[in-house]
């Protein structure tokens, strides 16, 4: 058959010497060891945490080497880019300190551009031209039904699904069948004559999973499709070559894949990228353990940590514990230092499923949340309630001072224990709520109402806001008293049956009418915050007739 004529028939014109593409888009300067890696969604809008977990991998690995990390965005399988997709994925991993060297919309060296696949049609369709030439490639003219036929065809006999070996109708075309359909205008795409066998297995080194064994591919895979626009697998294989990527490290679904990937670099004459596939994240559910889903798991997008004001370098310790088996000794000795200091490799990764709790995450974030300086704090509450906040929540800030003094008493700073009651932006925002504005609820009381009604109203006449925090307990306990309360708390201990209750119920009594809560910092502290004013108008207001 002439494959040169094929060629010219299938994809008529001139195309660039294909070496021309070799200087067009020459090796990196870089020094010796620099590693050049990649994110390369595809783009949906949907970015998380697998995405993230190779993204920290990617980018700790790139400069931590002097390399660098861009953005490429394979978008051959999309009609149209979804509006704000590729802005979502910057800005979702712009939260935990993910920057990109360049990419889309990125800009950077502009020598590897563009980063968008739809945009590098051309070069994509020279290389498949030069396979067609050299017999390595061929138009399929089969149909859908054709393929979902021979698809149940497959199944029926419990045969490896896909278009290979028998199964690959369009491989052996005559020349005049092939001329044939294309006068008849048959749309068609472009299949790689695989020339792997399944049952060969190769030794393959895994950056991560270290020696596993891979067999050679047989599926005749299509490279360019009806449109004109390449796959996904051709297409990542062209760029990840002339963008001079020297480590992929991506999730271990692409595995199954790699058969194929092989195959392709080998038949494109380019050498291969090292690779690193890192295991999937998993969620105990029950008794089982699944993979974390998209419907089921909201805490699987990264727009979740971001809405919810999770403090990124929380995330960020709890992604690198279970990335890097060596990372949580690393932590523990070096509990305040910059996470880029933790020398990352992939050898350490885990090999196989991990675990993903959000529990264990929320109290990484407790812990690291109640190291921050209350102006640390109200930068971090003030950058999430500006974009998430609801507009009274926005007013906190409209006080600095006020806030401040919320801040160190919520968080015991200045006293002999930090408190760690602050899990996220938005429960903390919550949590200091009662500050800002009047409790729209309020727990439940304990005390009966008209006992209640005593102490509340016992507690407006000797409330003064200039008491300091013994004279102010002092009266509470004598309130106590006066109410039949064990105004000593061992008094009540050594005989519970003689009182009401203790001092503390009463002081719960106030404090929920105070704050709505049961649970609360120091409650003179808290009135000291809110002012007599309020402090009345707010007790008065609970008196119930
Ligand atoms: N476009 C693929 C994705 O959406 C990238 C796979 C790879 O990293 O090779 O994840």
């Amino acid at each position: 058959m002439d494959y040169h004529a094929l060629a010219e028939r299938l994809l008529p014109g001139n195309y660039p010497e294909l070496s021309s593409y070799e200087s067009l888009y020459p090796p990196r300067n870089l020094p010796k060891g620099a590693e050049v890696t990649r994110l390369a969604p595809s783009p949906t809008g949907f970015i998380h945490l697998g995405n993230l977990f190779a993204a920290i991998a990617n980018e700790r690995i790139a400069h931590r080497s002097g390399g660098i990390l861009y953005l490429r965005i394979e978008d051959t399988d999309l009609k149209r880019k979804v509006d704000g997709a590729v802005e979502a994925v910057i800005k979702a991993l712009d939260y935990f300190d993910i920057r990109f060297d360049e990419g889309a919309e990125i800009g950077g060296d502009e020598t590897y551009a563009p980063w968008y696949q739809r945009q590098r049609a051309e070069i994509y369709r020279a290389f498949v031209k030069h396979l067609i030439e050299e017999g390595r490639a061929y138009p399929c003219f089969c149909t859908a039904e054709e393929l979902d036929a021979l698809r149940e065809e497959q199944t029926a006999h419990k045969e490896v699904p896909g278009y290979y070996g028998k199964y690959a109708r369009c491989r052996d075309l005559s020349e005049e069948e092939i001329y044939r359909n294309l006068d008849a205008g048959k749309p068609f795409v472009i299949r790689l004559r695989s020339m792997g066998d399944p049952e060969v297995k190769h030794k393959f080194h895994d950056e991560i999973k270290g020696e596993i064994t891979v067999p050679e591919n047989d599926q005749d895979v299509v490279i360019l499709k009806s449109d004109g626009i390449p796959t996904y697998h051709f297409a990542h294989a062209i760029d990840d070559h002339f963008m001079r990527t020297t480590l992929v490290i991506r999730g271990e679904e692409w595995l199954a894949s790699l058969p194929i990937h092989i195959e392709l670099f080998a038949a494109l004459g380019f050498e291969r990228p090292r690779y690193g596939h890192n295991c999937s994240l998993m969620k105990q559910d029950g008794e089982t353990r699944r993979k974390l889903s998209k419907r089921k798991d909201p805490e699987l997008s990264l727009e979740y940590y971001r809405k919810e004001g999770y403090y990124p370098r929380a995330v960020k310790i709890y992604m690198l514990t279970l990335l890097n088996s060596n990372f949580e000794e690393w932590y523990m000795k070096n509990p305040d230092a910059p996470l880029e200091e933790f020398k990352f490799t992939a050898a350490k990764m885990s090999k196989s499923g991990t675990l993903f709790d959000l529990d264990k995450l929320n109290d990484i974030s407790k812990n690291e949340l109640s190291k921050l300086s209350a102006s640390d704090m109200a930068a971090f509450l003030k950058a999430w309630a500006m974009e998430f906040g609801t507009p009274a929540q926005q007013k906190y800030f409209g006080d600095g001072e006020k806030l401040s003094r919320v801040l160190t008493l919520c968080m015991g700073i200045g006293g002999k224990k930090r408190r760690k009651d602050f899990t996220t932006a938005s429960q903390a925002m919550k949590f200091i709520e009662y500050f800002f504005e009047r409790p729209a609820a309020h727990e439940e009381y304990r005390v009966e109402k008209d006992v209640r009604n005593g102490i509340l109203r016992a507690f407006l006449q000797h409330y003064r806001d200039t008491d300091d925090a013994q004279t102010w307990f002092a009266n509470v306990k004598a309130i106590a008293a006066e109410f039949g309360f064990a105004a000593e708390m061992k008094d009540y201990k050594a005989a519970p049956e003689a009182y009401r209750g203790s001092v503390a119920d009463v002081a719960e009594v106030l404090r929920i009418a105070t704050t709505g809560k049961a649970n609360t910092p120091d409650l003179w502290s808290i009135q000291q915050i809110l002012g007599e004013e309020e402090v009345r108008a707010r007790i008065s207001e609970e008196i119930k007739p």
